[in-house]
């Protein structure tokens, strides 16, 4: 143990190898006559009552009849890391509940090591996960960081199946290309065998699904529809808003404060904003017959046949597009466009869950948001992969956490 000014800094454990055991060679794991040693290597180990502690050793090389010289097998150390692999499965069990930068932080190392670690780890769970049984996929895009560019949006495929809801795969941009990336990574078993794929509406998205699932039912999911009217009641009400402001102060007073209240389902408003709301439904305003338009579509989703939720899509866009509502009419445009697409949902109805989309993505937004920390996109994907991808871990005889 290394002190100063009376307190521990370091403990540094020396190692030696067992005079009677022979090294084996890092090839092939087999035992093998010693060559020679070479000089002396550090790795750091999991810190011991909150001391940095080290491992010295300097390793041997053997001669192994297959390989000819190489260094021994280290049962701690991987390849030339200069961490133990107990640190780092350590430091990566701790990413996922402090932030990296606070692991760091916390066990005195840097946030590089504990990115090292999280990678590590990852991949090893990457090499080792079993893709089979998978069944149903849902295909989305995240955006991230600043700006619109098309470097700022992700495409994530999750697998949505009841017994397993994971994150399968993650690439940047929302390209054709990269959804064809995303599906050749996961390989042609796993492709042929879906029975069900969901997605957005998003044209390079449908374009590929159709092209290379064309055996699943491909559905438009209730998530995504339902926020994508969402958008359309704001844009009504941010567009009116800024309308009544230029004609004098107390209209626009009425849509103060209510962005999230139209946002929720109606049956959810209660109290106050249920007054406001109210006042509101009660005005000729554009906004509240957005809204009322928006609140009649969650009907649809309580259809048990495609006819009669057919009938209803037809009966909704009719009235959307007599609304003289842009946003509303543009809406209604675009699910007449996607009509089959949609009415798959009723088809699949109890296969795949409308939460199961949402749940991923929400816990894909508290990722990248404590993304703040991550330096680059390769970070952000590792960190996505690690705490959505259900991956196994690699074994370890120290568990500390
Ligand atoms: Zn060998």
């Amino acid at each position: 143990m290394h002190c100063r000014n009376g307190r521990p800094q370091s403990i540094e454990i020396l190692l030696d190898p067992h005079g009677g055991i022979r090294g084996r060679c890092s090839q092939c794991r087999q035992p093998a006559p010693g060559y020679d040693r070479l000089p002396e290597r550090r790795w750091a180990f999991v810190p011991l009552w909150g001391i940095r502690t080290d491992f010295r050793y300097a390793p041997r090389r053997v001669e192994c009849a297959e390989h000819g010289v190489v260094v021994e097998h280290i049962p701690w150390s991987d390849g030339k890391r200069p961490v133990t692999c107990a640190m780092m499965g350590f430091l990566a069990r701790w990413a996922r509940r402090l932030s990296w930068r606070e692991t760091a932080r916390v066990f005195q190392t840097s946030w590089e090591a504990v990115y090292r670690s999280v990678e590590w780890f990852v991949q090893w769970g990457l090499e080792q996960r079993e893709l089979r049984d998978i069944k149903s996929i849902g295909v989305d895009e995240i955006h991230w960081g600043r700006g619109l560019r098309a470097n700022n949006f992700l495409t994530v495929i999750y697998q949505i199946d009841a017994q397993c809801r994971r994150l399968l795969w993650v690439g940047r941009r929302r390209s054709q290309a990269t959804l064809r990336r995303g599906l050749k990574a996961l390989g042609p078993e796993v492709v042929n065998g879906l029975s069900f794929v969901c997605s957005d509406m998003w044209k390079p998205y449908l374009q590929v699904l159709a092209a290379q699932a064309g055996h699943a039912l491909h559905v438009l999911d209730r998530f995504h529809i339902t926020s994508h009217l969402n958008q359309a009641v704001d844009q009504v009400r941010r567009a009116e808003s800024t309308r009544l402001r230029a004609q004098g102060k107390q209209a626009a007073e009425r849509l103060k404060h209510l962005r999230w209240t139209l946002l929720r389902r109606g049956s959810r408003v209660r109290g106050r904003a249920r007054q406001k709301l109210n006042t509101l439904l009660a005005s000729k305003l554009a906004t509240a017959r957005a809204w009322e338009l928006k609140e009649t579509f969650s009907h649809f989703w309580h259809y048990k046949s495609v006819i009669w939720a057919g009938a209803f899509l037809d009966y909704w866009c009719f009235r959307a597009l007599r609304s003289r509502l842009e946003p509303m009419k543009k809406m209604a445009r675009m699910l007449r466009a996607h009509e089959p697409l949609i009415l798959n949902w009723f088809r699949a109805k109890g296969e795949i869950s409308s939460g199961a989309v949402e749940g991923l993505n929400n816990k894909i937004r508290v990722v990248t948001r404590r993304s703040y920390g991550f330096r680059t996109y390769n970070a952000m994907e590792i960190a996505l992969y690690h705490n959505l991808g259900r991956l196994p871990e690699p074994e370890s005889t120290h568990r500390f956490c």
